[in-house]
């Protein structure tokens, strides 16, 4: 079968022909159907030799979905045809946070072995995988593929994070998104499906500014310097309630902790390599600052419950698998308008 794999430290993704994989025990092979790019394969793919510890060759893809093929020994009580989304951020399944759910905070996975697909596991990106365990299914029911495959990251990632965030987001509250990109675009979305909050957005480039005024922020702003600045007019100088960075790089974060308001709060979901100092002088009075993981697996139901009931959707670039380096090079240089899906 085609996958698409990183195989060497720094020289990017390539597709190749691997073996089909046979599902072991307890594991299910779905046929894929959509997998999606996350700006997250390229923090990988740019990891330095002595920092890169996802095992190689790696097949990418952390977001999936795919048409159940196989079963391995013992699985039951799932259907082979059925139609599914992948739960990403696998757990150990017997702690208290997995019990909950929150198999992304499952603090024995590490320890164990256990990776997500795409992130250590094999991935998405191939025209097979193998899931696990089938209580890392979703049922798709009938939601497209293709459409809904990013929500089980650039859906489910924002949902956590504004979940969180929902008693800061009360009616007469504004709220600051920076990055309107795979994420930032469903994370619009999200607060204005969950909240009466008004959305500022910001990102580089005017483009991207349009997308989020069509997912629904109320004011744009070209991210720069003075973004704080121009937030806290904005705001009569009271700042925002919340702040949702997906970008998370060092001037990012500085704009989150200058426009964030007294007892508001800052959620980091971008993994930009930025630091945020927090205390009684370098932030305000009773404000919060959170750097969320991916998602439970009962808030992915919830996120695909929302696209079911029409108040969220992914803007859509589709590549076949042979251009997935081409649509990877696009992701690298923000040229990505929503997220951009490899059909294989
Ligand atoms: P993306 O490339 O699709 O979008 C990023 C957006 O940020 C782009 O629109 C880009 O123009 C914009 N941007 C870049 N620099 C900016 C700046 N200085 N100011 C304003 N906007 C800026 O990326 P994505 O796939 O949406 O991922 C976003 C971030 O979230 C990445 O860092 C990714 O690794 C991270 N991520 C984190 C989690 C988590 O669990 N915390 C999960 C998934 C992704
Ligand atoms: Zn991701």
């Amino acid at each position: 079968m085609k996958a698409v794999q990183y195989r060497e430290v720094g020289k990017g993704p390539e597709v190749v022909e691997v073996d089909a994989p046979e599902p072991g025990p307890g594991q299910i092979r779905l046929k894929v159907t959509a997998a999606g790019l996350c700006h997250s394969d390229w923090f990988v793919m740019d990891l330095p030799a002595e920092q890169y510890s996802y095992g190689l060759p790696l097949t990418l893809g952390h977001e999936g979905v795919g048409v159940v093929d196989k079963l391995g020994a013992g699985v039951e009580g799932i259907e082979v045809g059925g139609s599914y989304a992948v739960y990403g951020p696998w757990g150990c399944g017997l702690c208290h946070a997995c019990a909950t759910g929150r198999e992304n905070y499952c603090p024995n996975a590490a320890e164990l072995g256990i990776a997500p697909p795409g992130l250590g596991a094999p991935g998405a990106m191939a025209e097979y995988m193998i899931v696990d365990d089938k209580r890392h299914l979703i049922p798709l029911g009938d939601l497209d593929p293709v459409q809904t495959v990013s929500l089980t990251d650039a859906g489910l990632t924002p949902y956590h994070a504004v979940k969180n965030a929902l008693p800061k987001l009360r009616p007469g509250s504004t709220v600051l998104v920076i990055g309107v990109g795979g994420l930032g675009h469903v994370g619009i979305q999200i607060i204005r499906a969950l909240s009466q909050a008004r959305v500022i957005a910001a990102d580089l480039g005017e483009d991207k500014l349009a997308l989020a005024r069509e997912v629904g922020a109320h004011e744009t702003l070209i991210s720069g310097a003075d973004t704080a600045d121009r937030v806290r007019e904005m705001t009569g100088g009271r700042g925002v309630d919340a702040v949702f960075d997906f970008v998370g790089a060092g001037p990012t974060l500085e704009t989150a902790r200058a426009a964030v308001a007294v007892d508001g709060h800052i959620e980091i979901v971008g993994i930009g390599g930025g630091t945020l100092t927090a205390g009684f002088f370098a932030t305000p009075f009773g404000a919060t600052v959170r750097a969320p993981y991916w998602g439970s697996r009962s808030e992915l139901m919830e996120v695909l419950d929302l696209a079911r009931a029409g108040a969220i959707s992914v803007h859509v670039e589709t590549f076949g698998i042979d251009d997935a380096v081409t649509a990877y090079g696009k992701l690298h240089d923000g040229t990505v308008r929503g997220r951009a899906v490899i059909v294989p």
